[in-house]
């Protein structure tokens, strides 16, 4: 069931020219959200843009996931087409954000064929 949260910004980092990756703190979505899957987020706390822009999830890292340091996060890869992921590019570490989600069907991945160590 998807619901409306706030994250906090933990990096905004410019991968190449257009792209970037942003990450937000976001425990209630990182901790249910599924492959496939995408989130509504308020680019900014402005008037504009009004409406909320999609994404998915290129990576979530639930509280059960190996790497403490990024327990309860999820990421986003961008590309800057216009206003909205314009005004992403600004956002800092540290800032809320407004997010609505898990939205979309997604699907489970099948188990890996790989022991935990190695994953
Ligand atoms: C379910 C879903 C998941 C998405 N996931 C991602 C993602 O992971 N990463 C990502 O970078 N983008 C993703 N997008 C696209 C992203 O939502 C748009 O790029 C964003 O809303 C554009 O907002 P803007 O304000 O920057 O552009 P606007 O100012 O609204 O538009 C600028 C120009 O880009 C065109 N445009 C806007 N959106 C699209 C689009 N989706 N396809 C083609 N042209 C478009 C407009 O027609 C306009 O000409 C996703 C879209 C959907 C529907």
């Amino acid at each position: 069931m998807p619901f409306q949260t706030e994250g906090t910004v933990i990096k905004n980092e410019r991968i190449q020219s257009l792209y970037f990756l942003l990450g937000i703190d976001c425990p209630p979505i990182a901790n249910q959200i599924k492959p496939g899957q995408f989130v509504m987020l308020k680019v900014s706390d402005d008037r504009a843009p009004l409406l909320r822009r999609p994404f998915s999830v290129y990576q979530s890292c639930p509280d059960h996931y190996l790497e403490k340091t990024k327990r309860g996060c999820l990421f986003i890869l961008y590309k800057i087409v216009g206003k909205g992921t314009r005004k992403m590019t600004a956002l800092e570490k540290g800032q809320k954000v407004n997010l609505i989600g898990p939205l979309g069907n997604g699907f489970t991945l099948p188990p890996s064929p790989l022991p935990p160590a190695l994953f």
